[in-house]
């Protein structure tokens, strides 16, 4: 069995440099968390709240770390959610995004948000379908105390390889029509969230900027 440093050794030579690598820990211990670390990893990914909290009074040593949230963010954790990550990738509607930037005036500490896209319909998944977001971007861009940093997507499950490429080359070009509105808001909309163990290659042909990788990482995860 490949160690984790080794895993992480053989995913970097895939990775173009300008990418980002979150390693995605949910289910992972910490100890695990630390193999990663010790080889270089400041970027981790969670998507539940508790579970972020608890890991983080345990790793306090490690000041440096990057804590990203992708799961669905229920608006009762909403606060504490701007407390614990730097990221939150899984913005996934107006409202929950209006929430956000109220409760960032507080907050010495901006998130930094992406927009969740559903590009294909997925009955399982949460986000903006392209419609509904072009609705809502004029308010999006009213949302000062955010920093609206790009789209994340995660595609239906089923889907064949290149039925994956086109829902990544879609959201690429999402947001790229979305820069040529000039909304002084958004103009800083530059990630594309996109990628996970399964399809992180396509999604890095169609331009991803952050990957969101688990158990290619950390190997399949269990109940910890
Ligand atoms: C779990 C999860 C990942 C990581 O998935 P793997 O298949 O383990 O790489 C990435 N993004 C989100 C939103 C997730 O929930």
């Amino acid at each position: 069995m490949m160690t984790i440093a080794e895993r992480i050794a053989q995913i970097r030579q895939d990775l173009p440099n300008a990418i980002k690598l979150i390693a995605v820990s949910k289910q992972v211990s910490v100890e695990s968390m630390r193999a990663a670390y010790a080889v270089g990893i400041r970027d981790f990914g969670e998507s539940r709240v508790q579970e972020a909290q608890a890991k983080q009074a345990q790793l306090a040593d490690l000041t440096d770390i990057n804590w990203h949230f992708i799961g669905r963010l229920q608006s009762n954790k909403a606060k504490k959610a701007i407390e614990l990550f730097q990221w939150i990738h899984s913005v996934d509607s107006l409202k929950l995004a209006q929430q956000l930037d109220r409760l960032a005036v507080e907050s010495n500490r901006p998130p930094q948000i992406c927009l969740q896209v559903k590009i294909e319909s997925d009955p399982q998944k949460t986000g903006w379908t392209i419609p509904q977001l072009w609705a809502d971007l004029p308010q999006l861009n009213e949302c000062n105390n955010l920093q609206i940093c790009g789209l994340m997507t995660i595609p239906p499950v089923g889907l064949d390889e290149g039925e994956i490429k086109n829902v990544f080359d879609r959201t690429h070009r999402l947001l790229q029509e979305i820069h040529s509105q000039k909304w002084s808001n958004l103009q800083q909309m530059q990630q594309l969230s996109m990628g996970m163990s399964n399809d992180y290659k396509i999604a890095i042909a169609s331009g991803s900027t952050m990957v969101r990788l688990g158990r290619i990482l950390f190997g399949e995860r269990s109940a910890i």
